[in-house]
């Protein structure tokens, strides 16, 4: 039994990476990470992406075990796109604070307020909900998918509020939108950026659209006109294309801070820096070497979702997938 003390040695560490390369082997197990994953686990991890490009890696696995680190919804969505492998998370109470803002229950009675509307999701929302709508979207994607909608229809999005008013802008479409929030990108305080934008005039500043500054930055008023022309909203996929073809060298990033990881490993010449270094989600903080040490150990958690959630839900998945951004 390895157990991680809090200051554990390089050693204790070096052996908990050894065992878990072990027992994947054994296993015949792959590990996903998320881009919000402590650099431990994204260096030791398979594939390393966003919520889309992790669900894309999902779909083309060939291995009886998946082990998700990443929130719980994302284990679930793996889950539903691979129902008869076996998927685990290392530990099963790594919520969402945004997935948790609709209920299946709040969307059926907002569904039944509009009828005929279509239900548009962020894939950060429980299974239970994703069986609910018609069509999955990643911050990747969501433009071309609501593009992609017939101008006439009338549209139901959830749960992000800020990525659903960034569509509205970039789109020119008229949508609901369900008023819930990711307290981690809600956070990121515009005074912290706008003092980084000081200090780093040279650089490009670089936005997620699940943050509620960036009307602040991008738009003048809501008349659809850009700031400056340094500024990009952008999928955490967006964000690394940017920089791999930037003729820029230093970048200020303004989402989870587990991106500069990835960041900096690829492209170790050029300068990456937290916007707002408070920007931490402490779920996807909870996956740890030693969870998923006792994750491959013990198969557990597993993720189950019941297979008519599974049905319902595979529709609006598969469609997110269907459409590139
Ligand atoms: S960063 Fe926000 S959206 Fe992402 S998992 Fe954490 S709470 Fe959810």
């Amino acid at each position: 039994m390895i157990s991680t003390p809090v200051n554990a040695t390089d050693e204790t560490r070096r052996h908990l990476v050894d065992e878990i390369n072990r027992l994947r082997q054994e296993r015949g197990a792959v590990i996903l990470a998320h881009n919000y994953q402590i650099p431990a686990i994204q260096d030791l991890a398979d594939s390393v992406g966003d919520s889309l490009g992790l669900a894309q890696a999902a779909t083309e696995i060939d291995a009886p075990v998946i082990v998700m680190c990443g929130v719980y919804f994302m284990a679930e969505t793996v889950k539903i796109l691979n129902p008869s492998r076996t998927v685990l998370i290392p530990d099963s109470k790594a919520g969402c604070s945004l997935a948790d803002s609709i209920t299946a229950e709040q969307l059926r009675a907002w569904k039944a307020e509009h009828p005929g509307a279509v239900v548009v999701s962020y894939v950060n929302t429980t299974a239970e909900v994703k069986a609910e709508s018609d069509v999955c979207v990643t911050s990747g994607n969501a433009e071309a998918v609501i593009r992609s909608i017939p101008e006439d229809q009338e549209i139901l999005f959830c749960p992000d509020l800020f990525l659903g008013s960034h569509l509205e802008r970039v789109t020119g479409r008229k949508m609901h939108i369900w008023l819930g929030e990711c307290h981690v990108h809600a956070g990121i305080r515009p005074q912290e950026m706008d003092a980084n934008r000081a200090r780093f005039p040279d650089s490009d500043l670089l936005i997620h659209p699940e943050c509620g500054c960036s009307s602040h930055f991008v738009w003048a008023n809501g008349n659809g006109v850009m700031k400056s022309n340094r500024t990009y909203v952008l999928s955490t996929e967006g964000m690394l294309r940017h920089a791999r073809q930037s003729s820029s060298n230093s970048f200020l990033i303004a989402t989870e801070t587990g991106l500069l990881h990835r960041l900096q490993k690829e492209m170790p010449t050029k300068t990456f820096i937290a916007a707002d270094d408070h920007a931490v989600c402490r779920y996807m903080k909870m996956i740890t070497l030693q969870n998923l040490y006792e994750s491959l150990r013990d198969l557990r958690q597993e993720v189950i979702v019941p297979e008519e959630i599974i049905e319902k839900a595979s529709r609006a998945v598969s469609r997110m997938l269907a459409i590139k951004p």
